[in-house]
């Protein structure tokens, strides 16, 4: 695909990045294989806008993936993290900071009793289903294809789905038996998760689902699947583990916590709780959380773990997440879904706009979605078409169909119109779009 328009600063950083850095960049989607081009670099953001190394300016539906939930340099975080490093960056020791952070946590999402701070989201699953297997003396962990909990070696498996089928390694790197005690299962399908605790009796250490998956496009669970998962989880006795990395404190003041009420073991949380800084936790019920060190025999730890200057940045961006910002999210979603769906109508391609409450994707096909072989089943050339129409016409989507999309409190009357203007001319090029 011939693009119109040029980046020309951005790409002579990316062709410096590649030449110091595995494909040129940090985090493998940044590199827009997925849509072709040239990723763009950025060098400041203001509310809804991101601007670029050329001086172009976005709307940015991306939101840093989730966590730039009140828009970006927000004056309160900001002057929350300069108080914070005016008094120095890091101490390895305890600090009240930390104390706060893990308070306002326990203080929203009921079912968290104790809370333990890290640095990123995959510390966060990676250090949970350590601690199952710890609880429970037990070995195996079920998680769902399509659902990603970061790049733990045992949550990369997603080949092989079936009933009770062992995982295979999706990535070099992990070894076979690393994977072979990771059983993954289709997404929403309770019958699967049952013939897998038939065939593993007092096996499972814990089922790791994302509360409502936001990693294979927006996928809601099923009415029941969450219930059913906790329900087939104490059973047996196994830890249901809810990964709330992307939803927690952006689908609701609790998180999807807040939406489903299931009552998860361990929860699993980072994103919107760093306020834009290397900031995550896992938690849940006391008598798990005692196994953790110094308090128990479980060993997890790190240098950075609950960063003075993170946990302020988080801790201010929480405070301001009242019920009035949620309402806000909410509504900003809602119209863009509206506009969305509306531009693609008008065009007739056949597609779904999915939500789960304010996040939300689209997929190109008009057949229902339950999980990730449905998710593969969309035209995703015409999301290819879609993405760069709106990128030259100042909007920044994930530069992949299958991921989900952000608004915060900062998107405004004129962030939207400046969507809305383009959404016509990106739902052309997606029906013109071919395979
Ligand atoms: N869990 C979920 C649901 C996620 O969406 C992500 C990241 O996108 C992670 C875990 C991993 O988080 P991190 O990228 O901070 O390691």
């Amino acid at each position: 695909m011939a693009y119109s328009y040029e980046a020309p600063v951005s790409q002579s950083l990316f062709d410096r990045a590649s030449v110091v850095t595995p494909g040129g960049v940090n985090s493998p989607v940044r590199a827009f294989r997925a849509v072709g081009g040239t990723p763009r670099f950025m060098v400041s953001g203001t509310g809804p806008y991101l601007t670029d190394a050329d001086g172009r300016e976005y709307v940015d539906l991306v939101c840093s993936w989730g966590p730039m939930i009140l828009g970006h340099s927000h004056p309160e975080v900001i002057a929350a993290v300069q108080e914070a490093v005016s008094r120095g960056t890091s101490f390895g020791t305890p600090g009240e900071g930390e104390v706060a952070l893990a308070e306002e946590i326990v203080a929203r999402i009921e079912p968290v009793e104790q809370v333990r701070l890290v640095s990123s989201g995959t510390e966060a699953t990676m250090s949970a289903i350590r601690l199952a297997r710890g609880f429970t003396g037990r070995a195996k962990v079920v998680k769902f294809a399509g659902c990603y909990h970061g790049h733990v070696d045992a949550l990369l498996a997603a080949a092989g789905s079936g009933l009770a089928t062992f995982g295979l390694p999706d990535t070099p790197g992990v070894t076979g038996a690393t994977a072979g005690d990771t059983v993954v299962l289709p997404y929403n399908d309770l019958d699967a998760v049952r013939a897998a605790f038939a065939a593993h009796p007092g096996e499972i250490a814990c089922v790791i689902t994302e509360a409502s998956p936001g990693n294979m496009g927006v996928v809601p669970p099923a009415e029941g699947f969450n219930a059913g998962l906790k329900e087939l989880c104490a059973a047996d006795g196994a830890l249901y583990i809810s990964d709330e990395v992307m939803t927690g404190f952006r689908t609701s003041k609790a998180g999807w916590y807040g939406i489903d009420g299931i009552r998860p073991d361990l929860m699993t949380f980072g994103k919107v709780m760093g306020g834009g800084f290397p900031a995550a936790a896992f938690g849940g019920r006391a008598d798990v959380m005692a196994h953790l060190a110094p308090a128990g025999p479980v060993y997890q730890a790190g240098t950075l773990s609950g960063n003075p200057v993170a946990t302020a940045a988080g801790f201010a961006q929480l405070r301001l997440l009242d019920d009035a910002a949620y309402a806000k999210i909410d509504a900003v979603s809602a119209e863009l879904r509206s506009l969305v769906g509306d531009a693609f109508t008008k065009e007739g391609v056949a597609h779904t706009v999915s939500s789960a409450s304010n996040m939300f994707s689209v997929f190109f096909t008009d057949e229902p979605v339950r999980n990730y072989e449905d998710a593969k089943q969309q035209e995703a050339f015409r999301f290819t078409a879609f993405f760069h129409s709106m990128l030259e016409q100042g909007v920044y989507l994930p530069p992949s169909a299958f991921e989900s999309w952000f608004v915060s409190t900062a998107h405004d009357e004129r962030a939207i119109e400046r969507i809305a203007a383009a959404l016509p001319a990106a739902a052309r090029a997606a029906s013109e779009a071919t395979a």
